[in-house]
């Protein structure tokens, strides 16, 4: 083997540069040349393909969002279009791809291993919502930018005895909600992985009014409802003066935490060192601090990422 690609793909998470330079600077410690590929599968398909060099990937460990660029093209589902790929692959001397990006990205990979090439998958997205890790690159980051703006929602919900319904990102998936709505304090978390009740949330707003907490924080993830739409719901149960605010793009970017750093160095490092062991269409993670690799196929068609629910049992126990 004497080329590796790598391509982001999919929305764009805080740490996938950390992820970048971990398997450009591995690859050419083992002797291997890294070509960066732009704009995820898009710019595959179309050759936007170059070869690396070390001094591009100085200074990027502590920036957001991705220099390769990211782009949804979800023509990348059709086989034509992945042979398209296959073949530009082949053109630049390409023996293996990693995959920087979230479950759709994965899907990419997944169909060109099926297809014969040598494709690895590395979590990338602040979601969260990966099969095969417990944590993703750039959720760490994003769970830090949305406890930092609850806080700050804190502060103006106190001083004027407010209700905030926030909504936070995670379409599919409730941990950025159950993360930073704990680490905030929050009231109320509602997630789609479990059942809610507006009302009940309601009551316990009022009788935490009459037990002297007259301000109040509920925390919505994106894939529940909007938080306009959760605060009219609320309205309909109790006197609140309430308002919505829905975070937004605010939680994709900005500077990488340590954590989420270190997580794609570990990561981009232990999927060039797989590659040079020989093993291919894989999906990398992280279980109780190990690494870990698993069949990207088997990984996708026949497990899906958990939750862990229980953070809203802990915070239900914790929110009076
Ligand atoms: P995030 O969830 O963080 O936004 P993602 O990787 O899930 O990230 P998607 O938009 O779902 O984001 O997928 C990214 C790209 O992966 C798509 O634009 C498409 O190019 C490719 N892709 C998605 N699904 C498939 C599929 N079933 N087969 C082949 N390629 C796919």
């Amino acid at each position: 083997m004497k080329r590796i690609g790598i391509l982001t793909s999919g929305g764009d998470s805080s740490g996938m540069n950390a992820a970048v330079r971990a398997i450009a600077r591995s690859a050419m410690n083992a002797g291997l040349e890294a070509y960066g590929i732009n704009y995820g599968y898009k710019g595959l398909v179309e050759g936007n393909i170059f070869k690396m060099e070390s001094h591009q990937l100085d200074g990027i460990i502590d920036r957001g969002g991705t220099i390769l660029y990211s782009a949804r093209f979800p023509e990348f589902a059709e086989q034509e279009t992945q042979l398209k790929g296959i073949e530009q692959l082949k053109k630049f001397g390409i023996d293996a791809l990693v995959v920087i990006g979230g479950d759709g990205s994965y899907h990419g990979a997944l169909k060109l291993t099926k297809l014969g090439f040598n494709s690895i998958g590395v979590p990338g997205t602040i979601d969260n919502d990966i099969p095969g890790t417990d944590f993703t690159i750039g959720f760490d980051t994003a769970v830090n930018v949305a406890t930092e703006a609850l806080d700050r929602i804190n502060d103006t919900a106190t001083s004027h005895q407010r209700v905030f319904v926030v909504e936070v990102m995670g379409r599919g998936a409730g941990d950025i909600a159950l993360w930073s709505g704990i680490a905030a304090g929050a009231d109320a978390i509602v997630i789609p992985e479990r059942d809610y009740d507006i009302k009940a949330i309601a009551d316990k707003l009022t009788a935490n009014r009459e037990h002297g907490k007259d301000h109040g924080l509920v925390v919505v993830a994106e894939g529940v409802m909007s938080a306009q739409d959760f605060k009219e719901k609320l309205d309909q149960y109790g006197e609140f003066d309430s308002r919505a605010i829905t975070l937004g793009h605010v939680q994709r970017g900005g500077v990488p935490t340590p954590k989420d750093r270190v997580l794609a160095s570990r990561f981009g490092d232990y999927a060039v060192r797989l590659l040079l062991e020989g093993k291919g269409g894989l999906a990398i993670g992280i279980h109780d601090n190990q690494l870990v690799a698993t069949d990207i196929i088997d990984t996708l068609e026949n497990h899906k990422h958990q939750t862990d629910v229980s953070l809203a049992d802990l915070n239900d126990r914790l929110s009076f």
